[in-house]
């Protein structure tokens, strides 16, 4: 496939190319320049104003509770959505594994159609959760990373007791990893040490919620004697999920072991639990990425995701963010996170996922700034197509 006459977000710092040609071939891009001839039979489009951005990266959610949309609105982040207490438990634990998997798939269309064009989902419900996930996916053309997790989950005295992961569990596990891309931990104050390091032996994908609220950051606390981030080490993770109430401290802690962080400020802030800070995040050297995590609470939009964040971040520090930064969370970074060199950018040999977006359209013509443009002013409207693995998985071009 050429594309002919498109602007560009290249590579890892998203240069803006105002005019270029764009070979895919197979699931790749592959020549990115200007005057390149068409071989025959190939397919061409003109694609003059329009602009290919990469694909976004949702790097954190929970579509298994698609179906429980805004309810128990009037509880607190502990009732709603705790492992074992929590409302979202019972739901999905009495809902019709049918359901479960319908709406699972209407998250992935909706997804598609706004842009993303990788999710990482942690999903419970241990072998069976990931086997809906499956096939919720089948014919869906998203590209997903599923991190599963056992249904165990143990009480504060075993925590204390530092009690290990029983053996049937232990097997379980390792039949868990063969069907999924890695684990999806709920929090470190429902694992005890023994099985945090247990996890952490396995050399898949492994990512934990960690400072979502102050309520868990003061269970760890009074548990351990040590912050949530710290405990949360012991996986070690390739990142952690949220840190809105971490200290300067673990921030730093997690940069210094290279672990990532997954920013979910409109998640958080619909269950008024605080607003992550990117900026000290940013300083503290930290890779920093987006997702926007359960669906019962929240929409999983990318674009809606990268404008909260974009604003409430300055607004909060009254100090400016460049928009770039802002979209790379949403794009590059979420490569390094995955560890994955062909993903996230558009660069030649990379996995062709991208977003074409139509420059004229009236909210966003004319663009005189296209990452201002993206974060803030555009929706699924501006979209023209979506492409994941060099195919057209949503529009037409
Ligand atoms: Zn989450």
């Amino acid at each position: 496939m050429l594309i002919k006459n498109i602007s560009v977000l290249y590579g890892s710092d998203l240069k803006y190319l105002s005019s270029v040609d764009v070979r895919v071939s197979g699931q790749y891009f592959k020549q990115i320049r200007k005057s390149l001839r068409v071989a025959s039979k190939e397919e061409c489009y003109d694609c003059e104003g329009f602009l290919m951005i990469p694909g976004f990266v949702n790097a954190h959610t929970h579509i298994g509770d698609s179906l429980a949309k805004d309810l128990g609105l009037e509880l607190d982040a502990e009732q709603r959505i705790h492992p074992i207490s929590g409302l979202k438990h019972r739901i999905l634990s009495t809902s019709k594994p049918s359901h479960l998997v319908d709406f699972m798939r209407n998250a992935c269309v909706s997804m598609i159609r706004k842009g993303i064009t990788t999710f990482i989902d942690f999903r419970e419900g241990g072998i069976d959760g990931i086997n809906l996930i499956q096939k919720a996916i089948r014919h869906v053309p998203i590209r997903p990373v599923i991190l599963g997790r056992l249904e165990y989950y143990q009480d504060k005295r075993s925590v204390k007791q530092n009690v290990p992961l029983p053996k049937s569990k232990r097997i379980e596990l390792q039949q868990l990893l063969r069907k999924c891309d890695g684990l999806g931990i709920s929090g470190s104050n429902e694992n005890s040490d023994s099985v945090l390091r247990y996890y952490s032996k396995f050399k898949k994908i492994k990512a934990i919620h960690s400072a979502e609220t102050n309520q868990s950051c003061k269970t760890s606390k009074k548990l351990t004697n040590r912050t949530e981030t710290h405990r949360c080490l012991l996986l070690r993770p390739n990142f952690l999920v949220h840190m809105t109430h971490a200290s300067r401290r673990d921030l730093q802690l997690a940069a210094k072991n290279k672990i990532s962080i997954v920013v979910c400020p409109r998640a958080n802030a619909s269950l008024a639990e605080g607003i992550p800070d990117v900026s000290l995040m940013i300083k503290a050297g930290c890779n920093v990425t987006i997702g926007t995590d359960n669906v019962m609470f929240n929409s999983p939009d990318m674009f809606r995701e990268l404008d909260y964040l974009w604003k409430v971040s300055m607004g909060m520090k009254k100090s400016r963010i460049d928009p770039k930064t802002i979209l790379k969370m949403a794009t590059v970074n979420a490569g390094k996170l995955l560890r994955n060199k062909k993903l996230g950018m558009i660069q030649e040999n990379t996995l062709a996922d991208c977003i074409i977006i139509d420059k004229r359209t009236i909210d966003l013509a004319p663009m005189h700034n296209p990452y201002a443009s993206i974060v803030h002013r555009a929706s699924e409207n501006a979209i023209k197509a979506v492409i994941i693995g060099g195919k057209i998985a949503h529009g037409t071009i």
